[in-house]
């Protein structure tokens, strides 16, 4: 799923690219520091290929890969420590310089620190920045920063290279799936939101996976990465405070939550089998009962969690009074809260964005029947890093599919 917004958050999971549309960026960064951690990177990159990724492990595994080195747990804990916490988030070797002499040869002999490149930071007029990282392959994945006046800021990351869930409404989708990302990959994208922009916009303090890609789809990576995120003795995010987002693999979203404390976003956009059909093509396989039956039944083994429905508005598709009375209707017994989510247009798009007093209108009727609902208002869209516009897609695209017969006008 792709991306996020506004004032409690907000992020579904779409892609975009910067440089599909037109107005001047500027920098958010000094220039200098973006170049500095290019340079850092080229200097040990000759060999990383055969080098370990500490950010690929756990704090166990990292323990017990350092004793089999022949060094004490105190050594695993001082390193996880500068990898992920104290305010270092260590980017090379200077970084360490605390660590014991021989420890830190081995490290720059056999480990890499980094596994992504900043190729660019760019800023939205309204604050929020997005990050263009290369990865080893020359591949390029996008993280956005979102802050908020409330003293939150949120990062959006990515968990796959593009998407292969074809959501209609979403630019990412239109890219296909390149691959998933390794889980050093996805956490290196939170330490460096926190590394770059903590001074700048104070404490990151919520993680989303609604950038690239369907994070169930990539799971092993997404649950680790995750547990590597909310480790107390590192970067130390709280489980409730990070969320991956899903479009509704059903499997997956079983073991998902039964294997993470972390928190679940469930993409649902549409209220009749026939529309997600359409929008969402995974709803052929995963249908609205299957999906929210399951989160139902699973909802009820977990204590005080609720699942966040997000709805990305679609003028004239999924955005009619009727729709909102099908929905409270299907989300009854389910413990949840509900994000309308205002869509961001993409170039090439056939879809536009709910007026907003119509959002406010959809908004009522639900919260008139107690559901918990919030409004996210589009966020970071002048340089495409709103929700459903990272990632760029090449000449050969996903394929649009067929709307059902009343909605011919989107064809
Ligand atoms: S295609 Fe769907 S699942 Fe994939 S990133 Fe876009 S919204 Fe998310």
């Amino acid at each position: 799923m792709a991306l996020l917004r506004g004032t409690t958050f907000s992020l579904p999971r779409f892609g975009s690219y910067f440089n599909c549309r037109s107005p001047p960026f500027r920098l958010s960064l000094k220039a200098s520091l973006v170049d500095s951690l290019t340079r850092k990177e080229d200097k040990s990159g000759s060999d990383k290929a055969s080098k370990v990724l500490l950010k690929g492990m756990e704090y166990p595994e990292l323990e017990k890969w350092v004793q089999s080195h022949g060094y004490r747990p105190g050594q695993a804990l001082m390193l996880w420590k500068h990898l992920y916490g104290d305010k270092i988030w260590a980017h090379s070797s200077e970084d360490l310089s605390a660590l014991n002499k021989d420890f830190r040869k081995l490290l720059s002999e056999v480990a890499e620190l980094n596994a992504l490149s900043v190729k660019d930071v760019l800023t939205s007029s309204d604050g929020t920045r997005k990050i263009l990282f290369a990865l080893e392959d020359g591949l390029m994945i996008e993280t956005v920063v979102i802050p908020c006046d409330r003293g939150r800021t949120t990062v959006c990351v990515s968990s796959q290279v593009g998407c292969a869930m074809n959501c209609q409404f979403c630019y990412t989708g239109r890219m296909g799936l390149k691959k998933n990302l390794t889980t050093a990959e996805i956490v290196e994208q939170a330490v460096y939101a926190r590394r770059l922009f903590s001074s700048e916009v104070g404490s990151i303090t919520n993680v989303v996976f609604m950038g690239m890609g369907e994070p169930l789809q990539n799971i092993d990576n997404v649950i680790k990465a995750a547990a590597i995120m909310v480790d107390e003795r590192g970067l130390h995010f709280s489980p409730r405070k990070v969320t991956i987002s899903t479009s509704g693999l059903v499997p997956q979203l079983k073991r998902f939550l039964r294997e993470s404390s972390c928190a679940l976003a469930v993409s649902l956009n549409a209220t009749t089998d026939e529309v997600r059909n359409w929008i969402m093509p995974i709803n052929r396989k995963y249908n609205l009962v299957v999906l929210l039956e399951t989160l139902r039944e699973e909802l009820q083994f977990k204590h005080k969690y609720k699942v966040l429905f997000e709805y990305v508005m679609l003028e004239g598709v999924n955005d009619s009074i009727e729709d909102a009375k099908r929905l409270i209707e299907l989300v009854k017994g389910i413990p949840c809260k509900i994000n309308l989510i205002s869509f961001n247009p993409h170039p090439g798009s056939p879809f536009r964005p709910t007026s907003e007093e119509k959002m406010i209108e959809f908004h009522n009727v639900l919260a008139e029947a107690g559901l918990v609902v919030f409004l996210r208002f589009s966020r970071g869209d002048d340089q495409m890093a709103a929700c459903g516009q990272l990632g760029m897609p090449g000449e050969i695209q996903a394929p649009t599919i067929r709307p059902p017969p009343w909605f011919q006008m989107f064809a």
